[in-house]
């Protein structure tokens, strides 16, 4: 057996490559070698008006409406502090908040640390996938959705394109979420982070540009997915609800109070940049059409070696995860070195990582109830540098052939109705 200490991670949802446009950098270092001297001083607490300036903006032609930086957007310390002055600025004790599995996990915990109840509803895998390209193959059951609908509902948080799925909601399923939100007089919370990510003819629907949804809705988005620079921490919030803009606006004064100035005016002088690209019409020269070609290559090149080695990949519409599914690996492995009280699936990733390649286990994307739905699905990263795939793509295929060397017992291996490439 090949020994190896650290595995190529797969896990971690971040590049390890310089995925970055070069405008970024070129501003911050811009800043630091010319930039004012109140370019390293406090901002405005709600956000650096030059960013809010330009997001209010951008988002002013994302939306088709006037978005006004001053009254609309908080900035905030990545995407993740969004969510937190978002649910803790809101949600009473015993208010309700519905999440929809698979979901980032600071949902459930950020909603519980307020006092509130997570509501899970689980998104259905469909057994008859129509092609990957149009059809992600998970789906929302309306009416068991609508069903966690009552008096204490406050919010509903949906997340597109998703991470861990890479499904990106339709316009048609948005529109039934936002009916929702009008019977039921609810706010949704859109996770928007991958916004700029999905590919073939998948497009990202943007549920704050539906009738009267920009009041009903808080939008959130992140500088680190944006421009590639998770570790800058930077995010922000949009909503067309002055009332809640404000309650979100006092959890952050509150907390972080001002997030640093010259990362802000290093993402403004970007988005400036590609906000003009936007206008004159210049699609092909935006960073995001650059990236999401890149990013194509890569899905398929991992989509690519996990088919051929029978590790059965889902296809992403978004964003930059795949899922394969490894029931039939764990079926034929003796995982009992790698015993894991919290399931099958973290077994396999522990012996995953033990070979080589770090994945993460669907399981922790989903409520206890629903975890049985995540069973032997295993999530992998595929923003990382070509050499990065092709090593991870070698310690595949180690697996392989200790798979195909390993002592099955013949009758199962028989009694097996399916063949196991792995
Ligand atoms: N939402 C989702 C769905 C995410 O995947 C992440 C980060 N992985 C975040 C929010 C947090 O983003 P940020 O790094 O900007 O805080």
């Amino acid at each position: 057996m090949v020994e190896i200490n650290k595995p190529i991670n797969l896990g971690m949802g971040c590049p390890d490559f310089d995925a970055w446009p070069q405008s970024i950098m070129e501003a911050m270092a811009d800043i630091v070698q010319n930039g004012s001297c109140l370019l390293h001083q406090y901002t405005k607490s709600p956000g650096h008006p030059r960013l809010v300036k330009v997001l209010g903006q951008l988002y002013s032609h994302l939306l088709g409406r006037t978005v006004n930086g001053d009254d609309n957007i908080l900035i905030t310390i990545g995407a993740y502090e969004a969510l937190h002055c978002t649910i803790y600025g809101l949600v009473n004790t015993g208010d309700q908040v519905i999440i929809i599995d698979p979901a980032y996990d600071a949902y459930d915990m950020i909603t519980k640390a307020a006092g509130g109840i997570p509501v899970h509803v689980a998104l259905k895998r469909m057994d008859n996938r129509v092609n990957g390209e149009n059809h992600s193959g998970w789906t929302l059951d309306f009416e068991e959705l609508e069903s966690k609908f009552n008096a204490r509902t406050r919010f509903i948080i949906v997340n597109t394109p998703n991470n861990p799925l890479g499904k990106v909601y339709t316009k048609e399923e948005l529109t039934k979420i936002a009916d929702l939100c009008h019977k039921y007089n609810i706010i949704a919370i859109m996770d928007e982070v991958y916004e700029w990510l999905t590919y073939g003819s998948n497009e990202h629907f943007r549920l704050a540009s539906l009738p009267g949804m920009f009041e009903k809705s808080i939008t959130i988005g992140s500088l680190g997915k944006a421009f590639n620079v998770t570790g800058w921490r930077c995010g922000w919030a949009v909503t067309g609800n002055t009332k809640i803009r404000e309650a979100m606006t006092l959890a952050h004064m509150s907390s972080v109070y001002v997030c640093p100035t010259p990362i802000q005016e290093a993402a403004a002088r970007t988005f400036e940049l590609e906000l003009q690209k936007l206008r004159d019409n210049q699609i092909d020269d935006m960073y995001w059409t650059q990236l999401t070609s890149l990013l194509t290559k890569k899905r398929d090149m991992l989509f690519n070696m996990l088919s051929e080695l029978g590790f059965n990949p889902m296809v992403p519409e978004g964003g930059y995860y795949l899922v394969a599914d490894c029931r039939r690996l764990i079926d034929r492995l003796n995982l009992n070195d790698y015993f894991d009280k919290r399931g099958k699936t973290f077994s396999l990733v522990r012996w995953l990582s033990k070979h080589g390649v770090q994945g993460v286990p669907l399981t922790v994307f989903y409520r206890q109830e629903n975890q049985h739905l995540a069973e032997g699905l295993v999530r992998f990263c595929f923003i990382k540098s070509d050499e990065t795939l092709l090593k991870a793509r070698d310690a595949l295929i180690r697996m392989t052939q200790l798979v195909d060397n390993c002592d099955i017992d013949e009758q199962q291996h028989h009694n097996n109705s399916y063949i196991i490439e792995v």
